[in-house]
């Protein structure tokens, strides 16, 4: 049976429970401990696959096909464990299987409630794959005393009932603001957000508290005695120079110690931290740095293109060298030469998205990259428009486009050398679709087999020639026109298995031009830097050495 541990936040959101929670879970990988990280979100939507990337940040694809919160992409990165469909969970979930087993008669007539029914799903839920890993963490999306937040909170505190004593502990995060007039570090919201708390039954083993200034030993204890806890488990959470610290950071502090003293774990079995020791020498340790240019829709949003952001980093340490990355709006230079904004960048990378919108400038972002033999990481959307810009400035198809955008604006404007994608096989099932479907977990999604061309640059930089990556879209270029543009300078250096869908182009004569339908961003881990991205920052230093 696994041990739990259920992470709570209070005072603010956006403290980083999603991190503290993976760097947790790198901490008790270290001591030997087996462990998988899981989210609980609040929100009535199903899952995040709907929600605008400038409302929640990204959407992070698991293998298995699950559109989960961008949290779920730090647990992976700082654990390696594959996050799965069974580890993200939201209320609108949890109500549609709840309603679903209603309709179906499941209930036997009784009244569904929110205490046992909806508890009892979310419990459920917590409780999959419990005999799997000796540790379970379990994150609860929002902040205590949120209306959404209660019947997960419920939930929690009746599981830890459930289980045998000791084995399930609480830990909330929270924030002791900072007074710069009087000089002084306030208790008091953490003191307020621990009381909402224990109103709800929950009492925290564990304070992790986000400060800007050292917590002096008179602060700390006062917060162990109003709130409950051991002054050794008020964890403190300053703010580092690169969120791959966090693991070191918090063991210095004692965090994983303070867990296994929680769960009377003794004696606690000796970390080893050598991975994380090497991740900080190449965050710190650098020679040089590069510039890539990111250009992309929701630029003003950050999280939007999160797992992006850090597989670039990743990318650096693999060359220890530093990655500067510059969001670029393209919808800026859609009707104008895009060279002004483009030059000086040491690489180019056009990320996923949706939607017409900005298209043309993505579109001239590729012609600059392969006209200038800059290198290029086209990403999903950014290969689709490295493969338009091919057809139409190179292969001479000059109406060339993608259906999405003739869909979205209705009427046929486009040659569609990138089409609306309604038969492909996953696994051993055909899957069907068709234009006017439910928008809600019905793109290709998750992880398929993508064969390497022999002697191609990609199965050089990945050394195989059989991959698996994970992939998040509706439309596909076609490859019926593969011949023509193959004659024209691109080379269909991936496809799926049974040949009909290309999964990566490159372009032939160009030091480093790759565009991959999927999201290689999503695997990238920073002890295990994605091969990809490891060799476009090489690339891209290797032109900044150049000038
Ligand atoms: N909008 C494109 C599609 O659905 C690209 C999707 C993406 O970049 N993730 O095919």
């Amino acid at each position: 049976m696994a041990r739990y541990i259920f992470i709570t936040g209070g005072v603010v959101s956006s403290l980083g429970k999603g991190l503290a929670s993976a760097a947790l879970g790198a901490l008790l990988q270290a001591r030997g401990y087996s462990v998988r990280l899981r989210k609980l979100d609040p929100y009535l939507n199903v899952d995040p696959g709907t929600m605008s990337p400038f409302e929640h940040g990204e959407v992070f694809v698991t293998d298995d096909g699950a559109e989960t919160d961008l949290d779920l992409g730090h647990y992976e990165r700082f654990t390696g464990v594959a996050a799965r469909m069974t580890d993200s969970i939201s209320s609108g979930r949890v109500y549609s299987n709840v309603l679903e087993k209603e309709r179906r008669g499941d209930y036997l007539g009784k009244t569904i409630q929110v205490i046992p029914h909806v508890t009892n799903e979310i419990k459920d839920f917590i409780n999959i794959g419990d005999d799997e890993v000796d540790f379970m963490l379990c994150e609860i999306g929002g902040t205590v005393g949120d209306i959404e937040g209660l019947p997960f909170f419920e939930a929690i505190r009746q599981f830890a009932q459930d289980k045998p004593r000791g084995q399930c502990i609480f830990m909330h995060l929270t924030l002791l603001p900072w007074l710069a007039a009087s000089g002084e570090l306030k208790t008091k919201p953490t003191q307020h957000s621990v009381k909402e708390l224990r109103s709800i039954g929950l009492q925290p083993d564990i304070l992790v508290c986000r400060s800007e200034q050292p917590i002096p030993e008179k602060e700390r204890e006062k917060l162990a005695l109003f709130c409950n806890v051991r002054p050794e488990s008020v964890i403190a959470a300053y703010d580092l120079k690169s969120i791959y610290e966090a693991p070191l950071a918090y063991h210095r502090e004692g965090l994983d110690q303070a867990v296994l003293d929680a769960f009377q774990i003794a004696p606690a079995p000796r970390p080893d931290l050598t991975v994380w020791q090497d991740v900080y020498d190449r965050i710190h340790n650098t020679d040089g740095e590069v510039s890539v240019a990111v250009v992309g829709k929701y630029t003003q949003l950050e999280d939007a293109y999160k797992s992006i952001k850090e597989a670039l980093v990743h990318g650096g340490m693999a060359n220890r060298i530093r990655v500067n990355v510059e969001w670029v709006d393209a919808e800026v230079f859609d009707k104008k030469d895009a060279a002004p904004y483009l030059e000086g960048y040491h690489a180019i990378l056009v990320p996923g998205g949706f939607g017409e919108r900005g298209t043309e400038g993505k579109i001239k972002a590729a012609q600059f990259a392969r006209e200038r033999k800059i290198p290029y990481l086209g990403i999903c959307l950014g290969m689709q428009m490295a493969v338009i810009e091919s057809a139409r400035n190179v292969a001479g198809l000059e109406k060339a486009g993608s259906e999405e955008f003739d869909h979205e604006a209705g009427g046929k404007r486009f040659e569609p050398v990138v089409y609306h994608l309604k038969e492909w096989v996953q696994g051993n099932h055909q899957v069907r679709r068709k234009v006017g479907d439910d928008k809600g977990g019905t793109m290709r999604l998750g992880a398929y087999t993508a064969t390497l061309a022999e002697g191609s640059k990609v199965a050089e930089v990945y050394g195989a020639t059989q991959i698996e990556e994970r992939h998040r879209h509706r439309y596909e270029v076609d490859v019926a026109y593969r011949d023509k543009l193959e004659e024209n300078g691109l080379r269909f250096s991936g496809m799926s298995p049974d040949g009909r869908l290309p999964e990566i182009v490159e372009v032939k004569d160009h030091p480093w031009f790759i565009g991959v339908q999927f999201h290689p961003e999503l695997k990238s881990k920073p002890f295990d830097p994605h091969p990809l991205f490891a060799d476009f920052v090489r690339a891209a230093k290797d032109v900044s050495r150049l000038v």
